[in-house]
Formats: structure tokens, sequence, C-alpha cells
């Protein structure tokens, strides 16, 4: 009797579904890491704001109504991904040649199924085709034209590249392209940085865990160059305990392996999501000289920001099914946010 109490308990805490009680679901994003000041965001502050929460509203009714995890985590990138402000589908930032070059990539924790699209230029909504190739076809990683004939065959809508082209995003291009026939290293760190990319971890009443990440790469980028965001294990990665999106400077993050390290820690250190997440994107990346951000969320329903630079896009919604955002770094809500009963209560930064 009092055996089987314990058990039930530690279900519980566990966050395995059982038929009596279902997982709290959990959904939570981020819109990109970098140069985040308010002082470059006044503008386009509530903007940004409006998107994220769109996005948390959107994913969080597919939990709501018992849709899986891959469910919420498509349809929050999918609003990210239509929204101007980031960089990943409309928006994307600019190659060296002035394309828009776009990669995604998706995972589900449960069974370990993954989908990876990269150097794509007319597929408006990158994550969806990422997701087709996960379920509809026997391969993980598909590229360039490739990819665009298998979205084709699928039906998944294909746009002109125009489609993808923001006035701003073309002015950052010119500017490192004038800064580099001068021999200047940019003035402007947001520039040469990577602002924007999307990414969502994501919980179901079952207790299955599901990540994506969508991003158009690092402006002036070349040579078909691809970064960490649809290599799965490097900018993105799910198993049945954790669950990891990036945003950074891709190519730290694939040396490091930055995704699937951070939830070996996780599963073998047993560390929480704030620890693990803080040694790799904190640790790791730094020392290596990257920079970046991630999201991380383990099977027990509890998550983290982690992060390295001035801001990160971020947001989170869960039990009171009420929206969180933040963007600055001193916004709050950069470490570990523990769901205590219906309440979520923010615990010490990272
Ligand atoms: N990680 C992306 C890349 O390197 C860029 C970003 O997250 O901002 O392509």
């Amino acid at each position: 009797m009092i055996r089987s109490a314990v058990f039930a308990l530690v279900l519980a805490a566990s966050g395995i579904a059982s038929a009596a009680q279902p997982v709290q679901p959990v959904l939570v994003i981020h819109g990109g890491a970098g140069v985040i000041r308010r002082s470059n965001n006044a503008a386009d502050e509530a903007d940004i704001r409006k998107a994220l929460e769109t996005a948390l509203r959107n994913g969080y009714a597919q939990l709501k109504a018992g849709k899986s995890s891959t469910d919420a985590v498509v349809a929050a990138l999918r609003v990210l991904e239509d929204d101007p402000h980031f960089n990943a589908g409309k928006g994307a930032v600019f190659t060296h040649d002035g394309k828009n070059e776009m990669d995604a990539s998706i995972m589900e924790g449960e069974g370990q199924r993954a989908g990876a699209v990269a150097a794509v230029h007319r597929v408006r909504n990158p994550i969806t085709l990422a997701r087709a190739v996960m379920e509809h076809s026997e391969h993980v990683m598909l590229v360039g034209d490739g990819a665009e004939m298998f979205a084709k065959e699928q039906g998944i809508t294909l746009v002109d590249p125009s489609y993808f082209r923001t006035e701003k995003r073309w002015q950052q291009l010119q500017k490192i392209l004038k800064e580099e026939a001068a021999k200047q290293t940019s003035t402007d760190p947001e520039y040469v940085k990577h602002i924007g990319t999307t990414g969502a971890v994501a919980l179901d009443s079952k207790g299955h865990l599901a990540a994506g990440t969508s991003t158009g790469g690092m402006t002036n980028k070349r040579w078909g160059r691809v970064g960490d965001s649809p290599i799965i294990g490097a900018g993105t990665w799910a198993d049945s305990g954790c669950a990891f999106s990036g945003t950074g400077w891709g190519e730290y993050y694939i040396r490091t392996h930055a995704a699937s390290n951070v939830c070996a820690r996780v599963k073998l250190l047993k560390e929480t999501a704030a620890q693990a997440g803080a040694a790799v994107i904190n640790g790791e990346v730094v020392k290596m000289g990257g920079d970046g951000g991630a999201i991380v969320l383990t099977s027990d329903g509890k998550f983290a920001f982690p992060f390295n630079t001035e801001g990160m896009y971020r947001g989170w919604i869960g039990a009171d099914g009420v929206p969180h955002m933040a963007l600055y770094a001193d916004d709050g809500m950069t470490g570990d946010v523990v769901l205590k009963k219906e309440e979520p209560v923010a615990t010490p930064a990272h």
C-alpha cells in the first residue's frame, strides 16, 4: 500500500503520463540571441512581443487540445517564420551574394525521429518541410534543390524567393559588404552577429518532448554555409528526458555538439535544464570563442534559458495559460523556472 503510494508520487513528480494524471503541457520558445538592447529595439519592441505572444498562444492551443509536442513546436515556429522581425522564413538574413537561404530541423523525444532541411530558397515555412522529411521520407536531412523537389511532391507551399526579402536585412548586408570592402571590422555588432533565429521546445500531455529550430543563418554567409540549426545534435535535440533548441554562432554549436551535449548531461550527470544549459552555453561555447543562447526543457516540465549575449527573445507558457515574454538580459526569466502546483516560480539566473 505504502509502496504503491510512493510509486504514484514518483510518477507524478517525474512527469510520466498516466491515465489518472496527464502531464501538464509546457511550451518554451526563443526568437534569437544577440545584441538585443532597449535602444536598438524601441520601434519594434511591441511587435516582437506580440509575435512571441501569438506563437506561444498558437502552440499552446495545440497542447491544450491534446495534440502532440511536435504539433505545438510547428504551430509556434510558423508564426515566427511568417513574421518579418525574425531571422527565419520571411525576414531571413541575406547571404554574401544576396539570397535568403534557410535551414530548419525538428526532433521528437519519443523514438528520436528527426527531420531537417538546409539551404532552401523557396519554402515558405521550412519547419513544415523539416517535419515532412521526418514523417514522409526515409531520410533525416535534405538540402537545396532536392529539398525543394520533395516540398513540391509533398504539396508544401513554395513562394518566389523575393517573398523573404526585407529592407532591414538587405541594409544589414549592404553595411557589412561596405565594411568588408573598406577592410574595417563592423562597428555595429548587430550586423555581424545573428539575431532572430527561432526555436521551440514543448512537452505534451502524454509527457512527450519535441524540439524545432528555424533560421536564415548568419548575414553574409558564403559558399553554401550551413550552421547548427538544421544539424541534429548541434542546434536541435530531443530525447525522452530533454529537448533543446539553440541560437547563436552556429560553428561553435556544431563543434560543441551543443544540443545533444546539454541533453546528455541531463541524462548521464542528472543535471537540471539550467545546470546543463549553463555548462555548455555559458561554459564550453564561450571558452571556444562563440556566443549565443538556448532553450532547454526536461520531461519534469522544468526549463531554462541559458544565454551569454546581451539579450535573447524568449517566452514560455504553461499551466496558467498566460504567455510570458522577455527580450533583454535584465528582463528576468534567465534561469530555471520551476512549475510549482499551478503557479510557476522563477528561480535564480544562469
Ligand atoms: N545558429 C544560427 C546559425 O549559425 C544563427 C542564429 O542562431 O542566430 O546559422
